[in-house]
């Protein structure tokens, strides 16, 4: 009897140092990326040199929404084939060169999380957009593990602190603002009810000087991201709460959106619409 206590308790211990480091590690991998992997060879690639073309990456090193990225992948052929848009979707790097990412009219980050550039790649997709070019960030391209200032100033202009985990997924109306870009909010849903993983930021995009595109009553959600050790993560962004937002920089501009969790996304019209006038945006 005393040997089989002493397996068990043995057993416990080693199960628990297996999910302790299977947590650590999945901690590890959301806010840093891991591995992380780089390419740089370009792709062999015809890009049109008339029309609009549309560069969608979803590479991921961090939290991988595999079915949102899909689904917004097969959506975005669909609007390539009804806009007209050259579209190249990928998930390797090696486009991140001068000549051919200058020939692109938006680069997407489709969910793309963590460190996905060289630092040499980095530069290049900085200078394209200042010299303009335009950069759309689609939900866990907001979050932090990216680990790059330039790309959380200019598309962010917030550091992303947690989302609700109790529950996760919530209803909000989502509402147009009337700071929005003109060009961007045309034709746009004026209210629409939408259930998404609301992104909670440290800071208010607004008071950083980017122009608001919709917002939700961030008091009529429950905020509460608290997990485990973490214990600091139940407040939220109070009633002004930005869900879509964007800026010029440079000569070129940032389009962001926060909303974008799960599949059922691809299938919400005036999320569609909006990521339309984001790419079609002059
Ligand atoms: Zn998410």
């Amino acid at each position: 009897m005393k040997k089989f206590f002493k397996i068990a308790g043995i057993s416990l211990l080693i199960l628990m140092v297996l999910l302790g480091g299977a947590l650590g590690l999945f901690v590890y991998k959301v806010k840093n990326g891991f591995p992380v992997s780089y390419e740089t060879d370009p792709p062999e690639l015809t890009i049109p040199s008339e029309g609009r073309n549309v560069l969608l990456f979803s590479k991921t090193t961090g939290f991988r929404h595999e079915e949102s990225i899909l689904a917004g992948i097969a959506k975005f052929e669909e609007l390539a084939t009804k806009e007209g848009w050259f579209l190249y979707q990928t998930e390797s790097a090696g486009i991140f060169n001068v000549e051919q990412l200058g020939r692109f009219d938006a680069v997407i980050f489709n969910n793309s999380t963590g460190r996905v550039l060289t630092d040499e790649q980095r530069i290049i997709l900085k200078e394209y957009v200042e010299s303009g070019g335009k950069l759309i960030g689609i939900h866990g391209a907001g979050d932090d593990s990216h680990h790059w200032d330039w790309y959380e100033q200019s598309l962010l202009g917030a550091k992303f602190s947690h989302h609700p985990l109790n529950p996760q997924l919530q209803e909000a109306e989502v509402k147009l603002d009337e700071g929005a870009e003109a060009a961007l909010a045309e034709g746009l849903e004026n209210n629409w009810e939408h259930t998404d993983e609301w992104y909670i930021f440290f800071e208010n995009p607004r008071v950083k000087g980017f122009d608001i595109l919709y917002t939700i009553n961030g008091d009529e959600i429950i905020p509460d991201g608290n997990l485990l050790w973490m214990k600091d993560k139940n407040w939220g962004m109070g009633e002004d709460h930005p869900v879509a937002w964007s800026k010029r920089i440079g000569e070129g501009k940032t389009f962001y959106t926060s909303m974008g969790h799960h599949a059922e996304v691809w299938e919400q019209e005036p999320f569609i619409e909006m990521l339309i006038n984001a790419v079609n945006w002059e």
